[in-house]
């Protein structure tokens, strides 16, 4: 195709495409949000069954072959903070004893299910079973607070962790370790049996796993576009959106689609060097580490993109996004069997993009061309803050970036303090703009 062909297609692809492709991602993941708490207000209602999971090897798959509807509970957790009603939350969980340290996440979901599941988005059924790994030990906790208050069985899934961080197992290894974790799922299957009071039915199994393939090929694609200059989202404020509906609609034909839009839009705006930033340009690319201050959510974003720094990649779209991130698809010829391999290399690289991401994070400082790394450690999550600071050195010995270290919280605005972010984020921007021409005079 001539250039003069290709950019007469591109303009009309333009502007006969560019109003619905643009934003459609932000637009439609909200509706699917809030559609997702539509369902589970009307699940509440009627008195049906859900399972409560976590981010970090949630089995959805299996739970929806039983038709079970599935709440998050550290997703409604962090939305009671961007919807800035979290105080009270936390408030009513302290009164009865819980200490300012506990995880956030927990203690307004605890004050959740003392007001009946009430929540800003909705009404939260209560859970029939609940079912985790020990991706976190605050969930084996979580877990026990939700069997003493409904009397309903917990399911652990024991996943055993990478030996050496990043490197895979030996075929020995791996044979062994995923047949343990498919003999505990085996065993799930029979309790989600009983709980539920139906049969498994392994090929409605297959037509799960099928869609989630399809969303992690979506996925993994969108962590290669935003490789592109300049980045067409922000992997903090918008990868929020999109793990949002990962982790939700994970497995549904609905959540499938989604991401081929999503991936069609990224892809049409990389082609025509449409950047994340609604205003100005990207003059900064970073690398986010942690889990965003959701209390005051837009501002922090703010306090970043007001001077054109962009979030290229995050570790939270790693870590919270159920291995999607994995080069790995489900076979779906052996599907039990695939699912236990998926968990257990999806929780392992959960647990290792937390707590040994040095190394990943300088072949991501290489891929994306990011110039500078910011920390985000967080008082009421020890999981994803341990640490940081020592990756913050082995990271500035490999890469010679600068790198930003400020710490507040995910849910807690006591611990929040606007002013002292903005004084730290805008010394970090003045570093990496005379940085930046210090270089270019040298050059
Ligand atoms: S401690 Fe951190 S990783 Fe664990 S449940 Fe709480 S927020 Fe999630």
């Amino acid at each position: 195709m001539s250039t003069t062909r290709a950019a007469q297609e591109i303009e009309s692809d333009a502007t006969t495409k560019t109003p619905e492709l643009l934003g459609r991602g932000a637009r439609e993941g909200g509706a699917l949000f809030r559609g997702w708490f539509d369902e589970l207000t009307a699940t509440s209602d009627s008195g049906g069954q859900a399972a409560y999971v976590f981010v970090m090897g949630s089995l959805v798959e299996l739970l929806r072959s039983f038709e079970l509807p599935v709440v998050f509970p550290e997703i409604n957790s962090l939305q009671t903070a961007v919807r800035r009603v979290s105080d009270g939350y936390l408030s009513r969980a302290e009164d009865d004893g819980f200490s300012p340290d506990v995880c956030g996440y927990v203690k307004a979901d605890y004050a959740l299910q003392l007001q009946g599941g009430e929540h800003p988005m909705g009404r939260i059924p209560p859970p029939s079973i609940a079912v985790f790994t020990n991706a976190c030990n605050t969930y084996l906790k979580w877990a026990e607070i939700w069997e003493r208050m409904y009397d309903i069985p917990i399911v652990a899934i024991d996943v055993p962790g990478t030996r050496t961080p990043y490197v895979r197992f030996t075929p020995g290894d791996f044979t062994r370790d995923r047949r343990y974790v498919e003999g505990q799922l085996r065993e799930l299957i029979d309790t989600l049996s009983e709980v539920t009071g139906r049969p498994f039915d392994i090929d409605r199994l297959r037509e799960v796993l099928r869609r989630t393939n399809e969303m992690g090929r979506a996925w993994r694609r969108l962590l290669e576009l935003n490789r592109a200059r300049p980045a067409a989202y922000d992997a903090m404020l918008h990868g929020t959106i999109y793990l949002g509906v990962a982790n939700a609609l994970r497995g549904t034909e609905a959540g499938a689609r989604y991401f081929a839009d999503l991936v069609e839009e990224m892809e049409y705006k990389t082609a025509h060097g449409i950047g994340a930033l609604a205003d100005g340009d990207e003059a900064h690319r970073l690398i986010f580490l942690g889990v965003p201050c959701y209390p005051i959510f837009r501002r922090f974003y703010e306090l970043f993109s007001e001077w054109g720094g962009v979030f290229v990649g995050s570790t939270y779209m790693w870590f919270a996004s159920g291995g999607l991130d994995v080069d790995f698809e489900y076979d779906l010829s052996r599907p039990v069997e695939s699912l236990a391999e998926g968990l257990l290399l999806g929780v392992q690289r959960a647990v290792d993009a937390m707590l040994f991401h040095d190394e990943p994070l300088v072949a991501a400082i290489d891929r994306y061309e990011a110039d500078g790394v910011v920390y985000h450690p967080i008082k009421s999550c020890r999981t994803v803050s341990t640490g940081l600071a020592d990756s913050r050195k082995r990271v500035l010995d490999q890469r010679d970036v600068l790198c930003l270290y400020i710490e507040s919280d995910m849910m807690d605005k006591r611990v929040v303090s606007e002013a002292q972010l903005k004084n730290r984020i805008d010394a970090f921007f003045e570093g990496l703009a005379s940085r930046k021409l210090r270089m270019a005079e040298t050059a």
